[in-house]
């Protein structure tokens, strides 16, 4: 049998794609290497899945070329989503411009959208990896965990096999290399909205604490991303959303060999001279207390010691003695403490994929490869990388729905 289209992937962009194209084509086939579909979707948003976000601008997705982005989301955009969605049976919750299903449930996601697939008869055939696609034809080669190979027929296909993040939910990058036998290009994929990896041994020392403050990330002396939000100190490094949204850029420059290194601001509510006359009064009100007993109450013990060493003074100085300049020091380093970035964490830690097949390659109109006719990529395949917040399942949403829409014309 030659089927109309054959989606590789049952994750968030292929099976939206193959509900859209069989709504037009009367055989849609879906192969999925896993044990079961949606297996990254009901990881999001700590297992609620933020499905899209009412905020959309373009800095919220991270490409080479935002005029790709901006035609893919006029054609399918997050109120289409909504919509799609709620047809379907998700009846939305909206936290602060973040969707999700109001039933709390990324499961929910994944239900209506298997259900929407037996509905319109698209066969989804499981624990199959599929291992090439032969050109001018389309003849697909699966192999499943016994080695057993199978030959699937089609006329159009939709590669919708997501990058390399979280590879045990199933994207291991295998899509790379099918993409790359129809001559794509691959921009190297990255790890992005991750945690870092920091050599400086104070983050041992502060694991485990959580405050607000405001991040700055540079490369070579050169800012590149600004974020605020609350970080978490962990064993290795340092964590939290703020991180996660500029991780992509300290990714890419790390993998350039260029120095990376964040600047954290921990009063950023206030101006230096504004913590300085703190700093200043606390100390001349209590000018028997160490430093260290003057911090306490303004940010975390484990903090406010390191803070102070940091700065090179002795926490158990009494405030009497501790000099105007000192103070102008500590008022300094905390707010401008300096993080070094080595590393990332793996794939296996990150949420998204930055990198992959180069938008100039796609038809933003159609999803359509500009190096083969038939053959549609979508989701996290293409190198666009969004911020946290439901962007990347929104923009899975957006190519899947132009790829099935377009695929059957
Ligand atoms: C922990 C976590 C939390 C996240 N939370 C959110 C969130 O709340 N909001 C948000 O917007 N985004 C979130 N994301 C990101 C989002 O889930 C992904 O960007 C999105 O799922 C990508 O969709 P996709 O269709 O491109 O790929 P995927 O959803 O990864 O699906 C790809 C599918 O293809 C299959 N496959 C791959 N290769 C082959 C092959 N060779 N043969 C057969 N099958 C194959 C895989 O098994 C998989 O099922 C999160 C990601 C993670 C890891």
């Amino acid at each position: 049998m030659i089927y109309d289209v054959i989606v590789v992937g049952a994750g968030a962009s292929g099976m939206i794609s193959a509900i859209v194209a069989a709504e037009k084509a009367s055989s849609v086939l879906i192969i999925e290497q896993k044990e079961k579909a949606g297996k990254k979707i009901l990881a999001t948003g700590n297992g609620k899945c933020n499905y899209t976000n009412m905020d959309q601008t373009l800095d919220c997705y991270r490409s080479d070329d935002s005029t790709f982005v901006k035609k893919v989301l006029s054609n399918f955009d997050n109120h289409k989503t909504l919509e799609f969605f709620n047809r379907l049976g998700i009846y939305p919750k909206n936290r602060d411009g973040y969707i999700y299903p109001n039933s709390q449930q990324a499961a929910s996601i994944v239900s209506v959208l298997l259900m929407e697939c037996e509905r319109l008869k698209i066969n989804i055939i499981y624990n199959e990896k599929v291992t090439s696609i032969t050109k001018p034809d389309y003849t697909i080669t699966t192999l499943n965990p016994d080695m057993v190979r199978s030959i699937y027929q089609a006329k159009k296909v939709i590669l919708a096999t997501g990058g390399c993040a979280s590879p045990k939910l199933g994207s291991d990058g295998s899509g790379y290399d099918l993409a790359k036998s129809f001559g794509h290009r691959i921009i190297k994929p990255l790890p992005a909205l991750v945690s870092l990896k920091s050599p400086n041994k104070f983050c041992k020392t502060v694991s485990g604490v959580r405050l607000q403050a405001q991040v700055k990330a540079f490369v070579d002396s050169k800012i590149l991303a600004n974020e605020k939000g609350e970080i978490i100190f962990t064993d290795y490094g340092i964590s939290g959303i703020p991180i996660m949204q500029l991780s992509r850029f300290v990714s890419r420059a790390l993998d350039d060999n260029r120095k990376a290194y964040l600047t954290l601001d921990f009063f950023y509510q206030g101006s230096h001279d504004e913590l300085y006359s703190l700093l200043l009064s606390r100390c001349n009100n209590n000018p028997d207390k160490t430093l260290e007993q003057m911090m306490i109450g303004l940010f975390n013990h484990k903090l406010n010691r390191v803070l102070i060493k940091e700065t090179g003074l002795d926490i158990t100085r009494p405030c009497s003695k501790v000099k105007k300049s000192d103070i102008d020091n500590l008022s300094k380093k905390i707010k401008n403490f300096i993080i070094r970035i080595n590393s990332t964490n793996s794939f296996d830690f990150a949420q998204v994929t930055t990198g992959g097949i180069p938008v100039t390659e796609i038809d933003p109109m159609t999803m359509e490869s500009k190096k083969k006719r038939g053959l549609y990529l979508t989701g996290e395949l293409i190198d666009v990388d969004g911020t946290c917040g439901g962007y990347n399942l929104q923009w899975a949403w957006s190519t899947g729905y132009i790829a099935g829409s377009n695929c059957n014309k």
